[in-house]
């Protein structure tokens, strides 16, 4: 998908790159995720940096390639900062034209910034990735953000079942 050049927040000032999801548009998984990093920034292609080579890691551990990612805005926070209200809002029609063409069957949110946005949920994902949330009548599940486990490896084992169980048990006629 091609975006056109975009100033409608802040975030274009210091934006290198903006970055738009990727992967497999036929996909029936959607990886939602919170920004681009710095990476990502340099590059315009989406979770490129650690904490996605940690994701596709994990995800290769358990056999599933098939996917398209993407982040609730599509440039740089500067400094890494979460991304502020107004910018998600400016930013939201991409994502869901991104949802609208692509139609996964399951969303799976990464990190609890993007899972307060997207679902308008202040929740911590310790308690949000046992439940189950709807966007636009999509099965949607959160989990934590993989960048979570680079700083604090404790959370690698959750977030690899919760992958495995919500990819492999609840897809398994869908994939
Ligand atoms: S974050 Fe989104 S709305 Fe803001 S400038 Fe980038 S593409 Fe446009």
């Amino acid at each position: 998908m091609i975006m056109e050049e975009c100033f409608d927040c802040r975030l274009c000032q210091t934006r290198i790159k903006y970055v738009y999801g990727e992967g497999n548009i036929n996909s029936k998984i959607m990886f939602i995720g919170e920004a681009p990093g710095a990476d990502e920034n340099i590059s315009g292609r989406p979770f490129i940096g650690q904490a996605g080579k940690l994701l596709r890691k994990i995800l290769k551990e358990i056999n599933f390639n098939n996917f398209y990612i993407t982040n609730i805005v599509k440039c740089r926070p500067p400094e890494n900062r979460d991304p502020h209200q107004d910018e998600f809002d400016a930013c939201k029609h991409y994502l869901m034209h991104e949802i609208n063409t692509i139609n996964p069957q399951i969303i799976i949110i990464l990190g609890g910034i993007a899972a307060k946005y997207l679902l308008k949920i202040n929740k911590s994902v310790l308690k949000m990735r046992k439940e189950v949330y709807d966007i636009d009548y999509i099965k949607t599940y959160v989990t934590y953000h993989p960048a979570a486990a680079l700083y604090n490896p404790s959370y690698l084992k959750p977030i690899k079942e919760d992958l495995k169980r919500i990819i492999n048990e609840r897809t398994i006629n869908i994939i």
